[in-house]
Parts: structure tokens; C-alpha cells; sequence
């Protein structure tokens, strides 16, 4: 039986210190979180980044818009934003309706203010090795995963199974900028099973429900599944088919618990870095 990565434990940890920091500031953090329409995944995702923001002591406000709302509109909110001293971090909700260029809107947020590490300069910093002002969430979230459970990450193979600009594609620069030798595969890949199977590290971002396999995994190895989705029972599982592959590897995130409160922590200290770059502390 593997050793569970508990995301849930450490993320409270983080969370903790993080509020316990902020008590030591006059000034508050500020973070403002962006939605547009009615979607009730992202609803309860904002709800939440509110509620765990509020507990570390920040500002938090959450402006809501309506579905048809338009792209200019959507850019004068994220400009009135960028020159508002009391807020350190700005979130786009996404997925964004069709009408809307997710990346104009990205790209609109200042670099300063890109909590969640998604416009093209702090992309670009993580990619050629240079600290971006945030790094994205979830593959942060990751990262701190393994080194706290020790988990060496220089020298081994990593295999990322997802090439999105939100996990799939900044976790393996991560990862390769930690020295980890790191195989990319995605819905094109060729004997996916293969080199999985080679995986020191296999990190799961696909999104369909238990699609990595026992027979997938090298007795061992550390299995991060970062995949939510829903049974038609409405239970919630992950990428990986937890129940088996937990007998084989040598360490696995469960889900619900593992990379997914990670993510609402890593948004804090995102949020937190920006605030004391803002006021020099
Ligand atoms: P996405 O749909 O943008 O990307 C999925 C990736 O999987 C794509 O790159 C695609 O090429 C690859 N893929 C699809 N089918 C495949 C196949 N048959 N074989 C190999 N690769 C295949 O999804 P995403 O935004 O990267 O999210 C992935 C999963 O992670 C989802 O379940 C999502 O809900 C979850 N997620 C969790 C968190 C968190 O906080 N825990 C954050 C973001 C996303």
C-alpha cells in the first residue's frame, strides 16, 4: 500500500501560517476574483477562494458579471483593477464564455497582479527559469507536494500526462526546471501505457475519470493525481484508478484531499507575495 500525499493537511498548514503572517500587517492583502456567468463548478470554486481567503485575514472581493457581458467591459473591470491600491491579485474565473479571448483578457491583468500565473510574462519567466511574479496554482501546489513529503524530484523521470496552459504545460517546466527529466504526453501521444510505465513521477491531468491503470504505474512510483470528476453517483474521483494503483505506487494523492485544496493555498500565497512586492515588505 503507497503512502497517502495528504494535500488537505498541508494546504490548512499553509493557510495557518499564511493568517498568521498577515495578522502582523496593518495593511491587508487584497485579492479579487473575477466571474462571468452562471457556471455552478466555478461558482463553488469562487465561493471557496473567498471563504479560505477571508480566513487568512485578506480582502477579498468577488465581482460578478453576467454571461453576455462584453469583452470590453470585461478589460475595463481587469483595468480598473490593475490601478487599485488595495488589491495585490486579480483572478479571472476561468473557463470564459465563447464571445470572450481568454488570452486578451489574461494578457490584460498586469504581471503584478497575475495570481494565478497565467499571463504570457510570467509564463515566459517560468519557462526560461526566471521567478515569475506567480506561479500557476495548481502545478505550485504540486511542487510543494513533493517537498515536503521529500520526495527527490532531480535526476528522475517525470511523466505528465496533459499538455494544458493550466496544469499539464507549466508543471512540466517545474518539474524540468527541478532537474527532472520530463516526458509530455497528451490525446496524440503513442503508447501512453508505455511510458508511463517508466515514471518516477506520473502526474495525471486529463480529465476523465480512473484512466490510469495499475498496469500503468512502476511499482514505487509517486502517483500525483490532479483530475476531479464525477461519478453519475456524484462522487468524486480523480485520474488515477485509486484503488488499485494506491497497491502499486510508493506514494499517490487521493481525491478528494490531495492536489485540490493545494491549489486555494498556493492562490493565498500567491496573493500574499504580490502584497509585500506592492509595499516593499
Ligand atoms: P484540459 O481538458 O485542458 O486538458 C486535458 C489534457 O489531457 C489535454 O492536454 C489532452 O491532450 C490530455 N488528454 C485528453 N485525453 C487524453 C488521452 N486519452 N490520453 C492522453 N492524454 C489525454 O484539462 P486541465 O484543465 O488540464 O485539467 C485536467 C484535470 O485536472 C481535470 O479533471 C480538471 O478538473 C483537473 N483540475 C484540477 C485542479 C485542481 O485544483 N485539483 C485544477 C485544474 C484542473
Amino acid at each position: 500500500m503507497s503512502v497517502l500525499i495528504k494535500g488537505k493537511e498541508l494546504s490548512e498548514k499553509i493557510v495557518e501560517n499564511i493568517a498568521q503572517e498577515v495578522k502582523n500587517y496593518e495593511k491587508k492583502p487584497g485579492l479579487t476574483v473575477i466571474i462571468v456567468g452562471d457556471n455552478p463548478a466555478s461558482r463553488v470554486y469562487v465561493n471557496k477562494k473567498k471563504t479560505t481567503a477571508e480566513k487568512a485575514g485578506f480582502n477579498s472581493a468577488v465581482i460578478e458579471l453576467p454571461e453576455d457581458v462584453s469583452q470590453q467591459e470585461l478589460e475595463t473591470h481587469i483595468d480598473v483593477l490593475n490601478k487599485e491600491d488595495t488589491v495585490d491579485g486579480i483572478l479571472v474565473q476561468l473557463p470564459l464564455p465563447k464571445h470572450i479571448s481568454t488570452y486578451d483578457i489574461l494578457e490584460r491583468i498586469k504581471p503584478e497582479k497575475d495570481v494565478d500565473g497565467f499571463h504570457p510574462i510570467n509564463v515566459g519567466r517560468l519557462v526560461i527559469g526566471l521567478k515569475p511574479y506567480a506561479v500557476s496554482c495548481t502545478p505550485f501546489g504540486i511542487i510543494k507536494l513533493l517537498e515536503e513529503n521529500n520526495i527527490e524530484i532531480e535526476g528522475k523521470h517525470a511523466v505528465v500526462i496533459g499538455r494544458s496552459n493550466i496544469v499539464g504545460k507549466p508543471v512540466a517546466s517545474l518539474l524540468l526546471n527541478r532537474n527532472a527529466t520530463v516526458t509530455v504526453c497528451h490525446s496524440k501521444t503513442a503508447s501512453l501505457r508505455r511510458i508511463c510505465m517508466q515514471a518516477d513521477i506520473l502526474v495525471a491531468a486529463v480529465g476523465i475519470a480512473k484512466f490510469v491503470k495499475a498496469d500503468w504505474v512502476k511499482p514505487g512510483a509517486v502517483v500525483i493525481d490532479v483530475g476531479i470528476n464525477r461519478t453519475e453517483e456524484g462522487k468524486l474521483v480523480g485520474d488515477v484508478d485509486f484503488e488499485e494503483v494506491s497497491k502499486k505506487a510508493g506514494y499517490i494523492t487521493p481525491v478528494p484531499g490531495g492536489v485540490g485544496p493545494m491549489t486555494i493555498a498556493m492562490l493565498l500565497a500567491n496573493t500574499l507575495e504580490l502584497f509585500k512586492l506592492h509595499n516593499n515588505l
